[in-house]
């Protein structure tokens, strides 16, 4: 069986402990790999090898830099088929989906940073006869990524990718739930020859390997993405030690629809945004609220397509939904499928596991699920559930479509749906939420800043945001 390696030192290296975690495929239930259960020596290995190589790595020029970000981006082109299969074997999701959205995005994540820090320039500020200031932005040194399971190597190089631009030198842990693709990509990264030491990979679990290297005091940033209780764990950690920190964490977020939206584009998205990836990316549209005039139409229109959505093995290309990436997490969803009906939700479809035929018996499936008559406030409508559940709420007014989006402790993302320009720009600004989307969703332009509001977590990534959270600014004031 395929043994997992850490990266460390630009070495692929086993766990000091020697012991190794069942890695699952959610789609047959079966263990088809082994995890490292790398512990603190692993991380104090990994940062020492990065302490070692930040002086080198950090005096080459942006240029050069750039240039080994854009031949891993290169090689993860090349190895798009190969990357895509493990990324469905380790997630559940569907082929095509980790073939045009995963694997493409994680090439892009390391291209768009590799030609981006090229543009990186610092600032200056004139006084007129009296001085010149630059701005320097020096990187920060050894920095820890810490990435989820849901677009598992997508979010691990939107990471990687700043942090190694910017000069600095990462220690990365990807989650213990999806580690395959960040493994293929050390062994991509030696392809590409980056030097020993600019990115060290440790896989294992949050306690035994999160931990300690947020602990450790020449890390020097965290930069995390993952649910909010772990983020408060982070956090503690790191204010004491004053590490900067960018926290990407949970989300609940609208879909608000008005009677003037462009209706079959608007159905059919609000399916997507609700749906895709089994519901479990981060910006999935779980509430969606709809003006009480188009109630009645949006509902049967939505559930015509949602009976549409085939569950099935995710190596098939007709499957539109996948496996959930575990027992666990399936469970966990099936509770909030109980507790939906226990607060008075009416089900107007799903709400079962599903139990496929042939290779797929044993996996985590779930029909998409549908709940009405919940209303806003209720645990169901605030809480993260991560998964193919969503309510159809009515609203009357703007003013109510306002107070019930943000009516959650989250503020990831919203989108917005009419063809009223003056409603589109009102309602957003009146959102809590760090991303609006106005009759799309998830079109992203990674030069835009990424992040939530309120318990969706702190600090923004993405094109400049990103490059100054992964650089110290220094101000130099020259008297003329
Ligand atoms: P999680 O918080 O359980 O784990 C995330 C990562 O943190 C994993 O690698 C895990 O091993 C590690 N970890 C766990 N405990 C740790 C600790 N004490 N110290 C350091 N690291 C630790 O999250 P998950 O279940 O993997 O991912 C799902 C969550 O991620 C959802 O809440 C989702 O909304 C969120 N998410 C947010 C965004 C965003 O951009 N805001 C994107 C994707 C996912």
């Amino acid at each position: 069986m395929l043994h997992l390696q850490n990266y460390i030192n630009g070495k692929l290296v086993a766990p000091a402990s020697g012991q190794y975690l069942p890695n699952i495929n959610p789609a047959t239930g079966e263990v088809y790999s082994q995890i490292p259960d790398s512990g603190e020596q692993d991380v104090l290995e990994a940062i020492k090898s990065a302490e070692e190589a930040f002086l080198a790595w950090s005096n080459l020029s942006a240029e050069k830099r750039g240039r080994y970000l854009m031949r891993i981006s290169e090689l993860i082109d090349q190895n798009l088929d190969r990357l895509a299969e493990a990324e469905t074997t380790d997630n559940g999701k569907p082929l095509w989906l980790a073939k045009t959205v995963d694997i493409p995005r994680a090439s892009s994540n390391m291209h768009f940073f590799g030609t981006g820090i090229q543009h990186f320039a610092s600032e200056s500020h004139f006084m007129e006869g009296v001085a010149v200031n630059y701005t320097v932005r020096k990187p920060l040194g050894v920095v820890a990524c810490i990435s989820p399971w849901n677009l598992p190597l997508y979010l691990f190089t939107w990471k990687i990718a700043p942090a190694i631009a910017a000069g600095n030198c990462v220690v990365a842990k990807p989650s213990e739930i999806t580690p395959y693709t960040a493994y293929l990509l050390s062994e991509l990264c030696i392809e590409a020859g980056l030097p020993a030491g600019v990115l060290n990979i440790v896989h294992g679990t949050g306690p035994n390997v999160g931990a300690p290297l947020c602990e450790h005091p020449s890390v020097k940033a965290i930069s995390f993405t993952g649910g909010t209780q772990t983020g408060k764990t982070i956090a503690r950690t790191a204010a004491p030690l004053f590490k900067k920190l960018s926290l990407e964490l949970g989300g609940k977020n609208a879909t608000v629809i008005f009677a003037d939206c462009d209706f079959e584009k608007t159905v059919a998205t609000a399916v997507q945004s609700a749906f895709s990836n089994q519901g479990q990316i981060c910006l999935c549209g779980s509430r969606i609220l709809i003006e009480r005039p188009l109630y009645d139409q949006f509902k049967s229109a939505f559930l015509e397509r949602v009976k549409t959505l085939t569950v099935g093995d995710p190596m098939l290309a007709d499957t539109k939904q996948g496996a959930l990436v575990s027992e666990a997490h399936l469970q966990k969803v099936l509770q909030y499928i109980e507790l939906a009906k226990e607060e008075g939700g009416v089900l107007l479809t799903g709400g079962q596991r599903v139990q496929l035929e042939g290779r797929c018996a044993n996996g985590f499936f779930l029909q998409p699920t549908v709940f009405e008559n919940l209303p806003h406030s209720c645990r169901t409508n605030t809480e993260e559930i991560f998964g193919p559940v969503v309510t159809l709420i009515p609203f009357d007014t703007e003013e109510d479509a306002i107070s019930y989006a943000n009516a959650t402790e989250y503020g990831l993302s919203a989108s917005v749906w009419t063809n009223d320009l003056t409603r589109a720009h009102r309602v957003s600004h009146q959102l809590h939420a760090g991303m609006v989307w106005v009759n799309t969703w998830l079109l992203r332009d990674l030069r835009t800043p990424f992040g939530g509001m309120k318990q969706s977590g702190v600090g923004r990534e993405g094109g400049w945001e990103a490059l100054r959270f992964f650089t110290e600014a220094q101000n130099v004031c020259v008297k003329l």
